[in-house]
């Protein structure tokens, strides 16, 4: 092995028969790490040489390259989160100080996608992007991605890098691409003629976009399943790992739904990702370590529910060392019937530390309710959740879409059985939910004050 660090992207595209991109990904679990330690101090001396962002963040903590003895001596790094990204960026126009190459070497700039305020801004180096696309590449190659697919980009090129990514990961594998985008109005109709002649294979987006796109084609007189698609991968969104929504997309389509990202901090952000098996997203841990915390006692944990903390291994521009994600996710060591040995996050990520409502003292996750209403034949994919407090008592309140009022009842009763709790529903008629194309905003609490809600959360 080469101290060389960052090393070189690895491009090499398998043969068609070949199950595995590179040898790293089967590896007993213990000897991979001694290849993530080796890349986690080449990260961090970097860092530590050139991000005085890091440098004051960790001096302050009293810990440095040094520090470094074993894989878990990471825990003792401070975290990074966003809100500190965004106050350093705030502070050092326009990159922030942790910018560690110098702007002439920046390649593309990109942002988040923040709906109030400045967008956070990434500067990309030639050489990570490379990286960024090796890694989506192989990534890709492992839910069945192989040379001879056309991939339909079915999401905005903007700021936002998530189709960016899956292009650069498209490019590394050798597939062809479609930039088609989303987002802009007419867009979706030409899309489903656009499809209807090219028939891509593979289709990247949102999972509510890909929902939209089949009813404007079923609009028109095209049944989704006839477009072809093989392989559907998803990001942005939870929806792809939400097992009501992921089955609703694979029988619309009949393709095969993956769930794959991390945040938009994070590039690659592919490194949290489904294979073919589809048993929830693996941790692509040698290129973006990953970390799973008690939200609480912030202590690791093997398996079970916590939050994910996200550490580049190979990023020159603007490393991101233990980078908080507020996420919610399940890990587990359990084997994958895909052979590979990164550990799973079998449920996806399914919320946010601050997204979960406490309702009459019961916690309850938006995704939970989102895959009740989508147990219930013959209601809609839109949906509304509301919480108020008009006296004393919490009442939870849902909008869904279906032909038959009777639907109601249906839909009350699978809830209170995955959440114990009755909400109130109501049954409006087919289309007539604001219909979401591309990131979806659901949940609205009425019980916050005013102030609260528009500061607790940038987008
Ligand atoms: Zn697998």
């Amino acid at each position: 092995m080469t101290d060389v660090w960052p090393s070189e992207p690895l491009v090499r595209v398998p043969a068609e028969g070949e199950r595995y991109w590179s040898p790293v990904e089967t590896m007993p679990p213990e000897d991979r790490a001694q290849i993530i330690l080796r890349k986690l101090r080449g990260q961090v001396a970097y860092a530590w040489d050139r991000s005085p962002f890091y440098r004051r963040l960790w001096s302050d903590a009293g810990v440095g390259p040094d520090t470094l003895e074993s894989l878990a001596d990471i825990a003792r790094f401070p975290f990074v989160t966003k809100d500190l990204i965004r106050a350093d960026q705030e502070a050092h126009q326009p990159y922030g100080s942790n910018l560690c190459i110098s702007p002439e070497e920046i390649e593309r700039i990109y942002g988040s996608s923040g709906t109030t305020g400045r967008p956070t801004v990434f500067a990309v180096s030639g050489g990570d992007w490379a990286r960024i696309g090796a890694a989506h590449a192989r990534i890709m190659w492992s839910f069945g991605v192989r040379p001879s697919d056309t991939v339909f980009l079915g999401a905005i090129f903007s700021l936002y890098m998530g189709s960016w990514g899956a292009q650069a990961g498209a490019i590394a594998l050798g597939a062809a691409s479609i930039s088609h985008g989303a987002g802009v109005p007419g867009q979706t109709e030409r899309a489903v003629e656009f499809l209807r002649t090219l028939r891509p294979s593979v289709f990247y987006g949102t999972p509510s976009y890909a929902l939209h796109l089949a009813k404007v084609a079923r609009e028109r007189g095209a049944d989704p399943a006839s477009f072809g698609f093989r392989i559907m991968f998803f990001s942005g969104e939870p929806g792809a790992g939400i097992p009501a929504t992921k089955r609703r997309i694979e029988e619309t389509f009949g393709a095969a739904a993956i769930d794959t990202g991390s945040m938009a901090e994070m590039a690659p952000w592919m490194t949290n990702a489904e294979c073919a098996e589809r048993t929830g997203m693996h941790l692509w841990e040698d290129v973006v370590y990953t970390e799973i915390v008690d939200p609480e006692t912030l202590e690791p944990v093997d398996d079970g529910e916590g939050v994910p903390v996200y550490t580049h291994l190979e990023r020159t521009s603007q490393p991101m060392i233990r980078l908080f994600s507020g996420d919610l996710a399940r890990v587990t060591t359990d084997p994958c019937p895909c052979g590979r040995t990164y550990r799973r996050l079998p449920d996806g990520v399914y919320g946010r530390v601050d997204d979960m409502l406490i309702v009459r003292g019961v916690n309850v996750y938006p995704r939970a309710i989102e895959d009740a209403i989508g147990r219930v034949p013959g209601v809609g994919s839109e949906y509304r959740i509301v919480v108020e407090r008009p006296d004393e008592l919490d009442v939870l309140l849902l909008e869904v879409e279906a032909d038959d009022h009777g639907m109601a009842a249906v839909v009350a009763e699978s809830v209170k059985l995955a959440i114990g709790l009755s909400p109130q529903v109501t049954v409006c008629p087919p289309g007539s939910l604001p219909t979401t194309e591309f990131k979806s905003r659901r949940v609205t609490d009425r019980r916050e004050s005013a102030l609260e809600a528009t500061t607790r959360r940038e987008s």
